[in-house]
């Protein structure tokens, strides 16, 4: 298998029927083999009959996975990801808002030698103020904080070489941070701008509540790219640098009472190195815990600190 699509899907019954002709349309132009994932999300109205209508039609390329309730679009991205063979993945809206036939361009800039193709909704049709506003706002400070440059994270229409989404599972909303992880094992990464459709039939799942969770979700990732094999250097680093500020604070309080006869105690700043110290202790304490939890993380699911692109003279 060459390719799979995989198409989260939660009450989008009249988008549909279009969506598997444009689909259809776009692929049997590549000369591909492909597949075609349609996660329904607990859908509530007619979207899983309409797919099993699909199926049944097309059993060749078209696969349905209908979740008893709805999980959620991260959920239903894992899910077609876990059931999917291509060695290509592409995940796409089931809305119609991404346009199928952006398709063969993406998989065209995988051939020149890219891992992660994301796209870019550089004329975004939605609405201004709760979503393009603070998309670009969010996608600036993940960029800023995770130093993979991408302008849209939110887009969905994205391809991936199979290898560089191996090693991390999804949670919450973080579908999004797929090429933050991607990076992290060393995906070779670009972008292309694509079209984005303004919705036609059905109504969008999320409002401005979206980017905090974003944000929220953004801690953890960075602490798990960056600091998941490593956490005393954040605990311990924190820890230390807590320390030295004591210590400096208690060394002027000494020299003030040696030197000009001023009460240690009398001062806040006293306190202030106390409260310091404890905390920065505390904080070397739960990096040293960290490190055993890490050390599970890694051993119990025999998950290497490093990934391989190629092995010469090497066997599996
Ligand atoms: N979706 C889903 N589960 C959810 C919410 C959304 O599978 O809980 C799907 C939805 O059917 C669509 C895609 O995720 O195919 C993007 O959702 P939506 O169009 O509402 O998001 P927007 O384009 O407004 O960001
Ligand atoms: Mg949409």
């Amino acid at each position: 298998m060459n390719l799979s699509l995989i198409v989260p899907v939660y009450n989008e019954q009249d988008n549909l029927p279009l969506l598997f002709e444009s689909i259809k349309e776009s692929m049997d132009s590549l000369g591909k083999t492909w597949e075609v994932i349609y996660v329904d999300d607990g859908s509530r109205d007619n979207s899983l009959p309409v797919l099993s209508a699909q199926a049944e039609k097309d059993p060749e390329h078209s696969r349905v996975i209908s979740f008893r309730r709805n999980f959620g679009q991260t959920a239903a991205i894992a899910a077609g990801l876990d059931y999917s063979q291509g060695e290509i993945v592409v995940l796409l809206d089931a809305d119609l808002q991404n346009d199928p036939r952006d398709i063969p361009m993406l998989l065209q800039k995988l051939d020149e030698g890219y891992d992660l193709v994301s796209g870019w909704r550089k004329q975004r049709k939605d609405n201004a103020i709760t979503r393009n506003f603070p998309s670009m706002l969010a996608n600036r400070l993940i960029s800023w904080v995770t130093g993979v440059q991408l302008h849209d994270y939110g887009c969905t229409l994205k391809a991936y070489r199979r290898p560089v989404l191996e090693g991390f599972r999804l949670y919450g909303e973080m579908h999004r941070f797929i090429p933050v992880f991607a990076n992290s094992v060393g995906a070779r990464i670009t972008e292309v701008v694509v079209n984005h459709q303004p919705r036609r039939f059905g109504k969008t799942k999320y409002g401005l509540e979206r980017t905090v969770k974003v944000i929220l979700d953004l801690f953890t990732v960075k602490f798990l790219v960056s600091y998941s094999s490593k956490p005393i250097y954040l605990f311990g680093g924190t820890g230390m640098g807590l320390m030295v500020i004591s210590a400096f604070i208690m060394l002027y309080l000494m020299i003030r009472r040696l030197f000009f006869l001023v009460s240690v105690t009398g001062s806040p700043l006293f306190q202030t190195s106390v409260m310091f110290f404890i905390l920065g202790f505390q904080s070397m304490l739960m990096g040293l815990i960290a490190e055993l939890l890490v050390r599970t993380y890694h051993e119990s699911q025999r998950k290497p600190t490093y990934t391989v692109r190629t092995r010469i003279n090497i066997d599996d």
